[in-house]
C-alpha cells in the first residue's frame, strides 16, 4: 500500500505548501526586519518576480522593488509595492495588532491594487518575532467603481450644465445666486445680478438656420467668459439669455462700465462660416439686498430691467431701480457733453491771486477752470476732473488751460503789466504723455511765454503714485527753467525720502489744514510742521485756502508769507484780473 494522505498531511511543510501554493492570494512570513521567512507561489509569480519559492527567503521587499525599478525603467514610474509594503510592515510591528491596507504600486509598469492584511506575529514565549501578511489583487473592482464615480460626476455636470456652451445652467445658477445671498448676508456685502438677452437672436435662427445659431452662442458665451473674472458667475439659463453674478463691493460706477463694456463685447462681428453677423444686447441689472433679498425676486427685476432696456430701444442696459439708472445715464451724457465742451470750447479760465503777505504784493495766480455750460450754468471743476480723468479727457483740457493761460499771460506782460507767475494745475495723467515736453515747449514758443513765468502744480497724492517716475518726469521740467509745486500738501503721504529727492520749489498746504487755524490744535501742529520742513529743505511754501484775518497772522507769525484765497481774493476772470493789475484792485 502506498503512502496514505494521511501520512502526507502529517508533514507539516508539505500541508503548507499545498495550502498555500493553490490558493489564488498571495501570503508571506517576514521576521522583524523585514526579511522573507516564507513566500507563496501567488506573491512569487505576482508581486515579487521571483523564479521560485526560495529565492525571497532572506531578501526584503526593497530589493526586489529595486530590481522592478530597473526592469521597467521604461514605464512610467509610480512607487513599488515593494517601498510600500517594507513601510506597512513597521507599522504592523509598532502597532501590534492586526491591520488590513489598500496599496496600490507597479507591476511590471502597470498599475495595480491590492488589499493587504498584516498580523503581528509571536513565538511561543510571546516574543515579537515578525509579521505575517496576505494579499489580494484587487485592481478590477478598484477601476471599476472609479469609473463609476467619473460617470456620477458626468452626469452630475451635465445636469448643472448647458451642453452647447458648458456654463452653468439654470438651475447650477440658483444654487449660486443663493449661496452668494448667504454669503454678502454673512460679510454684509452687496452684489449685481445681469440678465443679458440677445437682440433679435431669433431671426438668426430662423433666416440661418440652428447651427449657425448655435455657433453665434457659442462665440458669445467665449467673449463673456474671457471678460469676467474667475470669481464672477456666468451661466446660460434659455436660448439666447445669459445671467452672470458680480459679487465683490463694485460700485454703480463699475457696474455701468462692466455693462457698457459687455454690450460692446457682444457687438463685434461674429463670423460663422462665411456670414459675418452683428449681435446687439439689452442688459437688465438688479441689486442685491438693495433691491430685493430673494433669489427669485432678483431674478424677475434684473429681467424686468432688461425688458425696459429693450423697450428703450434695444444695444442697452438699466438698473432695476430709476434713479440706478439715472445715475449711470448722468455719467454717460457728462462724458458725452464734455467732449462737445472741449469741441466748442465751452471752457472759461478764472486766475485766483497769490500774493506775499509781507510785501502785500501781488506774486502771481493760479489758474482754475470752470465749464461754462449752456443750461448748467458754471460748472465748478471738482464736478468733472474726476471724470475727465477717468476717462484720458484730461489730457486735452490740461492743454487747452495751457495755450489759453500762456496766450493771457504774454499779453500782459507785453502790455506792460507784472502779474507773475502763472500756476496751472498738471495732472500726472498728462506729464506721462510721451510727447508732453514737446508740447510744453511748443506752446511756450508759440505764445511767446517765457518759462520763468510758469509754475506747475500737481498734487502730492498723484506724485506719491509713483514716485520714481515723477522725479525723472519733474527733472526735466525743472531743468527748462520752470518752477514747480506739490498741490494738497499734507493730505498724500509724501515720503520724506522721496521729497528730498523731488525737484520742487514749493510746498502748498491743503486747505484742510488751513481751514481750522489757529484754533484746532492738531491742524496748527501740522501747518507748523509743514512750514517747517519747506524751511529745512529750503523750499518755498504757499497756504492755499485763507479767508480769514486770524489764519494770515497764524501763518504769518510761522514763517508762511505766501498766500492764497478768499481773504485777498477769489478766482476771478482774466479781465477782473487785469484790472487788478492796471488799478490794484
Ligand atoms: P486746487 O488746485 O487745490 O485749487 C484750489 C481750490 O480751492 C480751487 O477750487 C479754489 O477755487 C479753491 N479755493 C481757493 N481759495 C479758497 C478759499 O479761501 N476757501 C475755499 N473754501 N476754497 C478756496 P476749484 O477752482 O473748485 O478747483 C478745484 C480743484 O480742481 C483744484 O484744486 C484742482 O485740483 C482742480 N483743477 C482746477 N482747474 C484745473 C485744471 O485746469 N486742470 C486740472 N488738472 N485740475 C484743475
Ligand atoms: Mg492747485
Ligand atoms: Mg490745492
Amino acid at each position: 500500500m502506498g503512502r496514505s494522505i494521511f501520512d502526507t498531511l502529517k508533514n507539516h511543510d508539505l500541508i503548507l505548501r499545498m495550502l498555500s501554493d493553490n490558493l489564488p492570494d498571495m501570503l508571506w512570513i517576514k521576521d522583524v526586519e523585514g526579511r522573507y521567512l516564507f513566500a507563496n507561489k501567488a506573491i512569487c509569480d505576482r508581486l515579487l518576480m521571483a523564479h521560485n519559492t526560495d529565492e525571497p527567503i532572506g531578501k526584503t521587499d526593497l530589493f526586489f522593488a529595486t530590481r522592478e525599478r530597473e526592469a521597467h525603467a521604461d514605464k512610467p514610474q509610480w512607487h513599488t509595492f515593494g517601498e510600500l509594503c517594507f513601510d506597512s510592515d513597521k507599522i504592523v510591528l509598532q502597532e501590534q495588532h492586526p491591520m488590513r491596507f489598500e496599496e496600490y504600486g507597479n507591476i511590471k509598469g502597470e498599475m495595480v491594487y491590492l488589499e493587504v492584511h498584516k498580523a503581528p506575529l509571536y513565538d511561543d514565549h510571546g516574543r515579537l518575532i515578525g509579521t505575517v501578511g496576505s494579499g489580494r489583487d484587487i485592481t478590477e473592482q478598484v477601476l471599476t467603481k472609479q469609473a463609476l464615480i467619473a460617470q456620477t460626476e458626468k452626469l452630475d455636470h451635465q445636469s448643472n450644465h448647458d451642453t452647447l456652451t458648458d456654463l452653468p445652467n439654470r438651475q447650477l445658477f440658483q444654487d449660486r445666486l443663493t449661496q452668494a445671498i448667504s454669503r454678502a448676508k454673512r460679510s454684509n456685502t452687496s452684489f449685481a445680478l445681469f440678465f443679458i438677452d440677445l437682440d433679435h437672436f431669433k431671426k438668426i435662427n430662423d433666416s440661418l438656420g440652428h447651427d449657425i445659431g448655435d455657433q453665434v452662442i457659442i462665440e458669445i458665451a467665449e467673449r463673456l467668459r474671457r471678460a469676467l473674472r474667475e470669481e464672477d458667475t456666468l451661466a446660460r439659463i434659455g436660448g439666447d439669455e445669459f445671467t452672470v453674478l458680480i459679487e465683490g463691493c463694485r460700485d454703480l460706477k463699475n457696474l455701468s462700465t462692466l455693462a457698457q463694456k459687455l454690450i460692446e463685447l457682444i457687438k463685434a462681428p461674429i463670423t460663422v462660416t462665411s456670414h459675418t453677423l452683428y449681435v446687439s444686447s439689452s442688459i437688465g441689472i438688479s441689486i442685491y439686498p438693495q433691491d430685493a433679498e430673494d433669489p427669485r425676486d432678483l431674478l424677475k427685476y434684473a429681467d424686468s430691467a432688461m425688458y425696459r432696456a429693450k423697450d428703450e430701444g434695444r444695444d442697452n442696459f438699466e438698473f432695476y431701480t430709476q434713479e440706478m439708472t439715472e445715475l449711470a445715464f448722468e455719467r454717460v451724457v457728462m462724458e458725452t457733453s464734455l467732449r462737445i465742451a472741449l469741441a466748442q470750447e465751452e471752457f472759461i479760465l478764472f486766475y485766483q491771486p497769490k500774493y506775499n503777505a509781507a510785501t502785500q504784493s501781488f506774486v502771481g495766480s493760479e489758474a482754475l477752470i470752470r465749464w461754462g455750460h449752456s443750461t448748467m450754468g458754471i460748472v465748478s471743476p471738482a464736478k468733472f476732473i474726476p471724470l475727465a480723468e477717468e476717462t484720458g479727457l484730461i489730457v486735452k483740457i490740461d492743454r487747452w488751460v495751457m495755450n489759453e493761460a500762456m496766450r493771457t499771460y504774454t499779453q500782459w506782460y507785453e502790455a506792460g503789466l507784472n502779474p507773475g507767475t502763472v500756476s496751472l494745475n498738471l495732472s500726472i495723467k498728462q506729464l506721462e504723455q510721451e510727447d508732453f515736453i514737446e508740447v510744453l515747449q511748443e506752446a511756450m514758443q508759440r505764445h511767446r511765454f517765457r518759462p520763468e513765468w510758469l509754475e506747475l502744480e500737481i498734487t502730492e497724492s498723484q506724485v506719491m503714485k509713483n514716485p520714481e517716475k515723477s522725479i525723472r518726469l519733474l527733472e526735466q521740467i525743472h531743468a527748462l527753467g520752470i518752477t514747480l509745486a506739490i498741490d494738497d500738501f499734507g493730505t498724500g503721504y509724501s515720503s520724506l525720502a522721496y521729497l528730498k529727492r523731488l525737484k520742487v520749489d514749493t510746498l502748498k498746504i491743503d486747505q484742510s489744514f488751513v481751514r481750522d487755524i489757529p484754533f484746532d490744535e492738531e491742524d496748527s501742529a501740522i501747518v507748523n510742521a509743514i512750514i517747517a520742513l519747506a524751511q529745512s529743505l529750503k523750499l518755498d511754501v504757499i497756504a492755499e485756502g485763507v479767508e480769514t484775518q486770524a489764519q494770515l497772522d497764524f501763518l504769518l507769525e510761522h514763517g508762511c508769507c505766501h498766500i492764497q484765497g478768499y481773504l485777498t481774493g477769489r478766482p476771478k476772470s482774466a479781465d477782473a484780473i487785469e484790472e487788478l493789475l492796471r488799478n490794484g484792485r
